[in-house]
């Protein structure tokens, strides 16, 4: 279906131009495109888990005698139902955040506090998995920005838990914070599987996967960059991945410091 038209005359009496009239549908056009993608993506994002539920139910029933067969079917079933949970979590996170449905709630907040609470989430995510977690407090003293508090949370614990996905045992995770002028940077770096130069121009995008991670049953949704996009942005600040295969990534996250650093002001250098 196109939305491509003759030129309204409506639009000659409105003083619309024949130019900007194109764009304006160019632009309706792209919207639409993205729609389609994104309930095309998401549909065969469910359709997965639903069939592996759907399939395994059925082996059950025909198969299964003794308790045990029964309880180790219902623990992978209720894996996949988890992993449509957070698909659709996630879902809902970023079609609420498009519409503007998704207010931030900026307060003043310690980011040294959070990132310190975020390190401990991350040994424990990283427990069993021989993970080293390493946190650095580049900067001279507690970091206090104006941010939303369970927002901020979400995206470093998307990039953490990516961080710990992403690498084999043995490997190491850090967390970086440092300081410069107004701004202060998160670094989430690892020693993990990296991203190979053509993946990294995408891996933002929703449903976007590489291989390696599809292959690895990883039991990511494929959402969670878009996430910490859309967060990052939302505070105004940006965000920078530099990646190489086999060696590791580094997601660098910078925010404007809205407020002063808490503490000693006078050394309030990097
Ligand atoms: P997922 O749920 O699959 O992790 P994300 O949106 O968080 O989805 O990430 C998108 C893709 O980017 C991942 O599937 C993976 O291919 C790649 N990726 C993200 N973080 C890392 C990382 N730290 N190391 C290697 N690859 C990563």
């Amino acid at each position: 279906l196109s939305l491509r038209a003759d030129f309204p005359t409506s639009c000659v009496e409105l003083g619309i131009l024949r130019d900007e009239y194109n764009a304006m549908l160019e632009r309706l056009e792209s919207a639409v495109q993205r729609v389609r993608q994104f309930s095309g993506d998401a549909s065969h994002e469910l359709r997965t888990p639903l069939t592996i539920l759907r399939g395994e139910t059925e082996v059950t029933l025909h198969w299964a005698k003794t308790p045990e067969e029964f309880r180790a079917a219902l623990q992978s079933n209720m894996e996949e139902i988890d992993r449509m949970g957070r698909i659709l979590e996630d879902l809902l996170t970023l079609a609420k955040s498009e519409s503007g449905e998704l207010p931030l709630s900026i307060g003043q907040l310690s980011l040294s506090d959070l990132v310190q609470e975020l390190y401990i989430q991350g040994r424990t995510l990283a427990e069993g998995k021989d993970i080293t977690v390493s946190m650095h407090h580049g900067a001279d003293s507690e970091v206090s920005i104006r941010g939303d508090d369970l927002r901020l949370r979400q995206l470093f614990l998307n990039l953490l838990s990516n961080a710990i996905r992403y690498t084999s045992e043995g490997g190491r995770v850090d967390i970086d914070v440092s300081r410069c002028d107004d701004t202060v940077t998160v670094a989430v770096i690892d020693s993990g599987i990296g991203i190979a130069p053509e993946h990294l121009p995408h891996i933002f995008e929703r449903f976007y996967r590489t291989d390696e991670a599809r292959n690895r049953a990883h039991g990511g949704t494929g959402l969670g960059l878009a996430i910490v996009k859309w967060i990052t942005e939302a505070h105004d600040g940006t965000i920078r991945v530099t990646s190489t295969v086999n060696e590791g990534s580094r997601f660098e996250v910078c925010l404007p410091l809205a407020g002063p650093t808490l503490g000693e002001e006078s050394k309030d250098k990097n």
